[in-house]
């Protein structure tokens, strides 16, 4: 593996300061939005369908806005709002419901979340859902999302969810997404460009791969390990993959993992075409499939669940595809990284009290520290109870929410060991 480490995962963790704004009753149902986004203008309109449950004594909703601005907002039993902060606060009149529903119209110029190149005309998201949509932050609010997208007539249209419909009309283009499972806010997203394209598929589900800078030859050879990867994540989580999709865009300059899909650096492509062992961001980027977007951390407090899990899995499918050489190889970079933070001073447990601003050497400890305490904890529990464990746990909490406490019981229950000693040690660098 030549790739740098530092290079393996670089997810922004800005939309962090928005999660003061979660209210934990607050469980949004569904998002239903219509949105058009205007890439040489660097703005957007958008309309959103927010069904929701809230104790029905509750005075107030909070949603995340990030800069947005409300045009309009309509629904049963709102007396009254302001927006403010990054926060829109509904007020709500006495009620006898829990469920409510709500349509937002606005709209807005965000600099970060929805990133527009108007010199190579492509937008893509990027976290920060609340940039684009009003929403709630938490990533335990799981949430149907459909996606109403109007974008140019010479663009592609990637977005969450199925593809249901795609209607050319007055030189526009209206694309239809339908999200059929419940996800986390964060992962819902679009990218809009002038792509080539390639396919590929395994079993019913089409793999999708685009560019602007690669040709589809390249493209095919780039995303090659992505069905070895699938079957490989399927294998050690026990869950197939059950999107009718999965797409990969090479685009901007970041990494994000989304429902279905995931943006990958476009310089990310010519990396692997110098490498072909490289597959690491491939990997990291589709175990979040399963461990992220569908096994969700329970707050941002336990991230390392997220991201040590993906970042560990891209290791565990180098051992599979090149051998014991190359998945110490990555270990081993995990671990230098990590040693590098302890002799920064910079130390932590990988459950965050509050992780409100976190520095450069907080994200080396979730993702490499993590996926490092999840190889020892494999040298600990030996590969046979330590993989039954993964799958266990995976199935257990599919589609759900998880703490790190419970990813421990998952473990020892499963295996039958008492791991207390190594979560104090390792996650809570608690000494006993
Ligand atoms: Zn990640």
């Amino acid at each position: 593996m030549s790739v740098p480490v530092t290079m393996i995962i670089t997810i922004l963790v800005t939309w962090f300061v928005q999660s003061k704004a979660n209210i934990p009753e607050l469980d949004v149902v569904s998002y239903h939005l219509t949105i058009e986004p205007n890439i040489q203008q660097k703005s957007l309109k958008g309309t959103v369908v927010v069904k929701f449950r809230i104790d029905k004594t509750a005075p107030q909703v909070t949603f995340s806005s990030g800069n947005l601005k409300i045009d309009k907002l309509t629904g049963n039993h709102i007396v009254g709002y302001t927006n403010r902060d990054g926060s829109l606060i509904i007020e709500l009149a006495k009620r006898s419901q829990v469920e409510n529903e709500i349509i937002i119209e606005y709209h807005g110029s965000p600099t970060r979340g929805l990133w527009f190149n108007s010199q190579h005309d492509y937008a893509y998201t990027i976290f920060s859902t609340s940039q684009w949509m009003i929403c709630n932050d938490s990533p335990a609010d799981k949430a149907l999302f459909d996606l109403n997208i109007l974008v140019p007539e010479d663009k592609i249209c990637v977005a969450s969810g199925d593809l249901v419909s795609r209607i050319t009309k007055n030189g526009k283009v209206a694309y239809t997404f339908q999200q059929n499972y419940e996800s986390p806010s964060y992962t819902y997203g679009f990218t809009i460009g002038n792509f080539n394209q390639a396919q590929d598929s395994i079993g019913p589900t089409q793999l999708q791969y685009y560019a602007q800078d690669y040709s589809s030859d390249q493209l095919l050879n780039i995303f090659k390990e992505t069905p070895e990867v699938i079957s490989f994540f399927e294998r050690k989580s026990g869950v197939k993959y059950n999107q009718s999709t999965y797409s990969q865009i090479l685009i901007g300059d970041y990494y994000q993992e989304m429902s279905g899909f995931s943006t990958l650096k476009h310089t990310y492509g010519q990396l692997v075409l110098n490498d072909s062992m490289e597959t690491n961001l491939i990997s990291h980027e589709l175990a979040h499939q399963w461990w992220g977007n569908r096994v969700t951390c329970s707050s941002w407090s336990h991230f390392w669940l997220n991201e040590a899990v993906a970042t560990f899995m891209s290791a565990a499918y180098n051992e599979v595809r090149f051998g014991k050489e190359a998945y110490m190889a990555n270990i081993n970079a995990y671990r230098q990284v990590y040693q590098t933070v302890k002799e920064n001073g910079n130390d932590k447990p990988l459950v965050f009290d509050q992780w409100i601003n976190p520095t450069k050497d907080d994200r080396n400890l979730v993702y490499f520290k993590g996926a490092y305490v999840l190889h020892l904890l494999r040298e600990k529990m030996g590969d046979q109870a330590f993989w039954d464990a993964i799958r266990s746990y995976t199935i257990r909490y599919y589609g759900k929410s998880v703490n790190t406490q419970e990813f421990q019981h998952a473990m020892e229950a499963s295996s039958g060991l008492d791991l207390q000693d190594f979560f104090n040690e390792w996650v809570y660098l608690v000494r006993n």
